[in-house]
């Protein structure tokens, strides 16, 4: 059974869809959403060899050979344009490394612009969803959910004719997560609070010159208490 953040990653994946899922470590997305017929065809991505092998027995064992490729390749490059991919899914890596797979994607003419990208970043959101926007994606949906005491976004993007502007505020939170304004959000941002809060105590304490640092983190720490007092936290 998928874990809890991978069945959220999941959901989001369009019906009949041709997925890409990119770090796929066993492949344990895609042959999940194969089994239930949600998807038509899909590819499990691997650079490193343990894995890619992981993933070769996992489709192997349940007969999907034909249905899903497994293949040994640095990030979008697992992809070509021929595949006619419609989502594409990069799951449980920092937002950072999320964001460069994606760039040199881009670069390497991997992305048609037509796909739906669903990220799960552990970390690094922001950076992430600034590439996005900077890319004129559209982020169509965000959900945020606690396992095993750690807590996971997904980002949803994809590109909209229209092209949406985002504040610093939004793209810090997440537009959708910050419009929602949830449980998980409001305890995830309740703990960075009070994380925040010694982070600028140590900077004002630091004899280097930090001054921008302070600025950037006493900054965050003003969006927090405003989120969190509207919410009535
Ligand atoms: N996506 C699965 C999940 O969410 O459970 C596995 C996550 S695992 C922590 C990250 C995987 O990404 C590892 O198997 C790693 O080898 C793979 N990975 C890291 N960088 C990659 C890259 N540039 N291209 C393809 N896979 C990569």
């Amino acid at each position: 059974d998928l874990s809890l953040r991978l069945q959220k990653a999941a959901e989001f994946v369009p019906q009949n869809a041709r997925l890409a899922d990119i770090g796929s470590d066993h492949a344990y997305l895609p042959v999940a959403l194969m089994l239930q017929n949600k998807i038509s065809y899909g590819i499990a991505g691997e650079v490193v060899v343990g894995p890619y092998k992981s993933a070769q027995k996992q489709v192997a064992k349940n007969g999907l050979e034909n249905k899903i490729d497994v293949r040994l390749a640095d990030g979008l490059e697992a992809v070509k344009l021929e595949d006619h991919v419609s989502a594409i899914t990069i799951c449980g890596m920092g937002g950072v490394l999320i964001r460069d797979i994606l760039q040199r994607g881009k670069e390497k003419n991997r992305l048609s612009g037509e796909e739906r990208l669903i990220l799960q970043p552990n970390v690094g959101e922001r950076q992430l969803r600034k590439w996005l926007v900077d890319e004129k994606y559209t982020i169509t949906d965000e959900s945020i959910l606690e396992e095993n005491q750690k807590v996971y976004e997904i980002i949803v993007a994809e590109k909209k004719e229209t092209i949406p502007e985002y504040t610093e505020k939004e793209l810090f939170f997440g537009p959708i997560l910050l419009r929602e304004e949830n449980e998980v959000f409001l305890e995830k941002w309740q703990y960075k609070l009070s994380k925040s809060e010694r982070i600028l105590n140590s900077l004002h304490q630091s004899d280097q010159d930090v001054a921008e640092k302070i600025r950037e983190v006493a900054q965050e720490i003003e969006w927090i208490k405003e989120v969190l007092a509207h919410a009535g936290k």
